[in-house]
């Protein structure tokens, strides 16, 4: 027969509670705190300063279904209290996670989770790994001269968003709830605090191996890149070049991950290398925005005066970023310096290429074209130079263009409502229409492939405003719940939210976003 012990029994009930497809309660969630056995300048174990008189704001169930993570739990008294850091779950152990980084160009030699505090990993029966990290829960080692908080605005920001970005198909952090408090928090004004959950199977940056290669602690640069492959990219654990593996594995999510942003006018705002994530998401929402207007130079945070994280500087941006992480793994890749310049410039390339390839595909989808043609590119650019010029709503030209009917004589004045200059759409449409024709491409199918590619949701500034202000002054919390609703879907119609669909309004247009969070 066979005997179990203790921890076998454990297990054995969470694979029964697994089997039995039944959510855990939260002492139910199986932590393994993988990056609490790695050497201790790795991290800084320190635990949540709660904020007073916690109270929930909003709670994603997709976030907690990731987890395995029963939605009811977050009915109970002491939710608000657990991830207001008052109560720490069994098996947690909190720490704050060192890391540097390029910020504005410059290295900065230590920045590290200066408010954000690791509670633990939790391990769900199907294998996967979720960090769970608590945004604004006080002070760290880290936190220089910062108050180790959050405010609600910059939590509401960050939880709609990393939702929206999932919605839309792209590789983000998650976020599982909001945590309010009407503890006042100093920033340009007073503002109230509030923690945010994130999860991501890691949290690891470009910058924390920075921090290593840097310090020329290269034994503890190996160390990482080590445990980022056995837990994040098992498939190079047994090849002789793993760590070069790695760095071109991260150039590809990276140009891929960028790509994306471009398709779907998504600008991040502060791409330092420590808001980089190691597994190509989408990390630290600051001063983000969704384009509006279609504007590629637009530059979504106020505090960046050069432009240098402008709309259309992402995927140069990118490359430089990469190259921030290939100079901090030269130690590894190998032991001839030149060799090791070599190899990692090679991985450049790689990241152009994919960038390249991801960003006509997407094109072309966003065009509803099957097959690939010499001239679409070209053919995409005059749209989008079109659209720049005019300043056309970049997400509602994109969607109506779903709706084009190509039949002869048919109406399609609402499309051509979009643009100003007709003459000009108009030499564009007939290109379009017999490009359309050579490939046998039919409306109805079109338009629903186009439908899936083109979002009719984002989130735009002026809506995520809009919640953050009735939060705030009224302690109405249902907006946000209703941006998350359509945001995780955001390819639908909605019938009954198509004001989400609408460009701002006068005072929406251009909201002023510092990284002042
Ligand atoms: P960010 O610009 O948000 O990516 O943050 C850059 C660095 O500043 C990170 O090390 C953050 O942890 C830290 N930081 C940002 N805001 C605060 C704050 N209110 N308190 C402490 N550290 C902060
Ligand atoms: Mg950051």
């Amino acid at each position: 027969m066979h005997r179990f012990t203790p921890v076998a029994i454990i297990q054995h009930m969470h694979n029964l509670a697994a089997q039995l497809n039944k959510p855990l309660s939260l002492e139910q969630l199986r932590f393994s705190n993988s990056f609490a056995k790695l050497p201790p300048d790795f991290y800084s174990r320190v635990l949540p300063t709660p904020l007073g008189e916690p109270y929930l704001i909003s709670f994603n169930s997709a976030a907690a279904a990731l987890i395995e993570l029963d939605a009811t739990e977050a009915a109970r008294a002491d939710f608000p209290v657990i991830f207001n850091g008052g109560k720490l779950l069994q098996g947690s152990e909190p720490l704050a996670m060192l890391y540097s980084g390029h910020q504005f160009g410059h290295y900065v030699s230590q920045l590290g989770d200066g408010r954000a505090i690791v509670l633990g990993e939790v391990m769900t029966s199907t294998g996967a790994r979720w960090e769970l990290q608590l945004k604004g829960g006080g002070q760290t080692p880290y936190s220089r001269a910062g108050d180790g908080r959050a405010v609600l605005r910059s939590t509401v920001r960050e939880y709609l968003c990393s939702e929206a970005m999932h919605g839309l198909g792209i590789p983000t952090t998650r976020a599982l709830c909001i945590v309010g408090s009407d503890e006042e928090v100093y920033r340009e004004s007073i503002e109230s605090g509030a923690m945010l959950l994130r999860m991501a199977p890691s949290h690891v940056r470009f910058g924390s191996f920075e921090s290593f290669y840097y310090r020329n602690q290269h034994a503890h640069l190996r160390t990482l890149a080590d445990y980022v492959i056995e837990h994040h990219y098992p498939e190079f654990l047994d090849q002789p070049d793993c760590y070069l593996a790695l760095y071109r594995e991260v150039a590809v999510r990276t140009a891929k991950l960028i790509a994306q942003w471009q398709l779907v006018g998504f600008a991040h705002g502060v791409m330092n290398t420590d808001n980089m994530s190691i597994l190509g998401l989408t990390l630290d929402y600051g001063p983000f925005g969704f384009l509006d207007d279609y504007e590629p130079g637009c530059i979504c945070n106020h505090s960046d005066h050069q432009g240098r994280y402008a709309f259309d500087r992402q995927p140069d941006v990118g490359l430089w970023n990469l190259s921030c992480l290939g100079q901090a793994l030269l130690p590894l890749l190998d032991d001839q310096a030149e060799a090791a310049a070599e190899q990692a410039m090679a991985q450049f390339d790689v990241y152009k290429e994919v960038f390249q390839q991801s960003y006509s595909a997407g094109l072309r989808s966003k065009l509803g074209l099957r097959e690939s043609q010499p001239d679409d590119m070209a053919l995409a650019q005059r749209l989008l130079d079109q659209m720049a010029e005019e300043r056309r709503d970049y997400t509602n030209s994109w969607r109506m263009l779903g709706d084009f009917n190509s039949a002869p004589g048919a109406d399609n004045t609402k499309l051509y409502d979009q643009f100003i200059d007709r003459a000009r759409f108009s030499a564009w449409v007939e290109d379009y229409a017999a490009r359309l024709r050579s490939e046998q491409s039919i409306d109805n199918e079109r338009r629903n492939t186009m439908n899936q590619t083109n979002p009719k949701y984002v989130l735009r500034n002026y809506l995520v405003q809009t919640a953050i202000e009735r939060a705030r002054e009224q302690r109405d919390y249902s907006e946000i719940d209703r941006l998350l609703r359509v945001l995780q879907d955001p390819f639908a119609e909605h019938p009954e939210d198509t004001d989400l669909a609408e460009p701002p309004p006068d005072w929406g247009r251009k909201l002023s976003v510092s990284c002042s969070s």
